[in-house]
């Protein structure tokens, strides 16, 4: 996604070899226009999947799946970083270890939400060693639910994430995929190259 892309370019701040922040769009002031894009972009590739709830984790997976869920018609749930009193026994639940924090956090998504009856898109804002996603797709498993797949608005493709979730058949679909970030230069995947 050109438009994306451009915006990585521009606003993007590398951080380290591994680490770029992206929060005068993503994760922290969200660029509704760009979010609005990044929703249809998502809704076109999963069009055919028969989806039902798009998935995400708070809080910045939020903006990308409330657009997806709009395009596609369909509700937006956000798996909760900490059981909340409004929650209760009827969750599902996993552990999610954070890269960028280095510290492991229990998700959980109320039952009343998520049935066998659903086809799930999860989405996320990045992709690095594929642990948030891992334990979205436990959920919808615990749910009986089915995946249409894993929707990323920026995939860091020198990280294990996406060649762990693609080698287990699972479709993962990424707007931007960075391939490197060494010397301050963000380097994407071009297309076509394996
Ligand atoms: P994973 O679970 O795939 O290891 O990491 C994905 C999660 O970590 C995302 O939900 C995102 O919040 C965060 N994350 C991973 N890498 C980056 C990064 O380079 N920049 C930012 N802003 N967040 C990241």
């Amino acid at each position: 996604m050109d438009k994306l892309k451009q915006k990585i370019i521009e606003e993007g701040r590398v951080l380290s070899e591994s680490v770029i922040k992206v929060d005068s769009f993503l994760n922290h002031q969200i660029d509704p226009v760009l979010m609005k894009q990044i929703g249809e972009g998502f809704a076109d590739q999963f069009a055919n999947e028969g989806v039902t709830k798009v998935l995400t984790l708070e809080s910045s997976g939020i903006a990308p799946a409330q657009m997806t869920g709009l395009t596609l018609g369909v509700p937006a749930i956000f798996a909760r970083k900490r059981k909340s009193l409004t929650l209760n026994n009827d969750l599902y639940s996993a552990s999610v270890h954070s890269f960028t924090k280095n510290e492991s956090n229990e998700i959980s998504v109320s039952k009343d939400y998520l049935s066998g009856d659903d086809t799930v898109l999860i989405l996320d804002d990045f992709l690095a060693n594929g642990q948030a996603a891992l334990g979205l797709i436990n959920i919808v498993k615990q749910a009986g639910a089915s995946l249409a797949g894993v929707g990323i608005v920026i995939e860091k493709g020198f990280q294990d994430g996406g060649k762990l979730l693609r080698e287990q058949g699972i479709r993962v679909e990424s707007l931007a995929i960075i391939d490197s970030l060494a010397d301050q230069k963000i380097t994407f995947h071009k297309e076509g190259a394996s």
